[in-house]
């Protein structure tokens, strides 16, 4: 062979080396492949498009669902030891959980959960090397714990149970509440800012929700307080707006009872009760705690945002803050609880408030 023919020749050879290895590349991403078949009404089906005659990387063997004690546990078994750990996420609303494994794993081929529990679960491709598998439920969950062996691994959870929020549009009929520097009234902005904080609580599939109003009626305290007694309800969040003839003040402010020694008219239940009274009035203060921490970040807050006040309403047997929504005297606060974008904020906050305040209850 010429000197030329060897120098074709061998690039020739490089050209070919590199088609077969970028085949092989190709195949080996292939594996980590799985797309969806819908129809499946117990659950989903999965396809892998792998071709069949590959040597498969962490063949899966089963996952399936066990029930242990108070817990569930998704299990997913492999045919051989695995040398990886996959990292667990869940979703902030609870209903998805996900794995994600460092390296390329084989699931069953076809494979569908009939569970009450599980919608169903599917592989997904998560960057160039992992893949992910989501975990789809019916319920919210919350994650209680994870077990690894040499070729299983087992992710814990629990079902949480819904709270539920009451929310107090203040006022309402023939009690207009203060007069906004607009002309609006107090009344028709606490009931804007109840439906749309239900819509947003609703949203998150962590709560379930009464309104003591959601119409422009006319309800003593007394009528409020027994609707949120009979709904059973978790906490209340009874919306207010301020106003003040300093035209320059302005802010959020959330109120909770006093201590007993403050309560001007002392009832005996109060006294008779009072370790019960101290136990919730605690909670309605952390609650008030926590929505305070969240609400700088979003809107304007007052110098001193958490006080107590001897309030009608906040005499349940509940954990139940009164919150200011801003000072509708002031120019700007006005303006700003008659923008959605400013609502949507504020109603933000108090949800993450509630997702903490619960979830630091429930790991007690
Ligand atoms: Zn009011």
């Amino acid at each position: 062979m010429k000197y030329k023919d060897k120098k074709v020749f061998m690039l020739l050879r490089s050209i070919i080396l590199f088609i077969t290895l970028c085949l092989a590349c190709s195949y080996t991403h292939l594996s980590c492949q799985f797309s969806e078949n819908t129809g499946a009404s117990s659950g989903l089906n999965y396809k892998k498009t792998s071709p069949n005659n590959l040597k498969l990387k962490n063949p899966i063997k089963k996952i399936y669902l066990k029930r242990e004690n108070n817990k569930c546990f998704f299990c997913v078994d492999f045919i051989d030891d695995i040398s990886f750990t996959p990292r667990i996420h869940m979703l902030s609303n609870g209903a998805k959980i996900l794995l994600s494994f460092s390296e390329a794993v084989i699931a069953p081929q076809t494979k569908s959960i009939n569970h009450s529990l599980i919608k169903g679960y599917f592989f997904e491709k998560f960057g160039d090397a992992s893949l992910m598998l989501v975990l789809a439920l019916k319920e919210n969950v919350v994650f209680t714990e994870k077990v690894y062996t040499q070729n299983t691994i087992k992710i814990g959870f629990m079902i949480s149970k819904k709270r539920v929020i009451a929310i107090d549009a203040g006022h309402g009929g023939k009690d207009p509440g203060t007069r906004c520097f607009n002309g609006d009234f107090e009344k028709n902005i606490t009931l804007v800012m109840a439906i749309e904080l239900r819509e947003c609580l609703l949203k998150s599939g962590k709560y379930r929700v009464m309104l003591t109003r959601d119409n422009d009626s006319f309800l003593s305290i007394d009528e409020r307080k027994t609707k949120i007694d009979s709904a059973k309800t978790d906490l209340l969040i009874s919306l207010h707006t301020d106003s003040n003839n300093d035209k320059n003040i302005r802010g959020i402010s959330i109120y909770t009872l006093p201590n007993l020694d403050y309560l001007t008219k002392l009832s005996k239940k109060y006294i008779d009760n009072a370790d019960n009274y101290y136990r919730i009035l605690a909670k309605s203060r952390k609650f008030a705690n926590i929505l305070a921490g969240y609400i700088p970040n979003m809107c304007k807050i007052s110098n001193r945002p958490c006080r107590n006040i001897e309030l009608k309403i906040l005499k349940v047997d509940l954990p139940a803050i009164l919150l200011e929504l801003g000072c509708v005297s002031n120019k700007i606060d006005n303006s700003l609880l008659h923008s959605k974008d400013f609502r949507d904020k504020a109603n933000r906050a108090i949800l993450y408030a509630l997702n903490d305040f619960f979830e630091k209850e429930e790991n007690k």
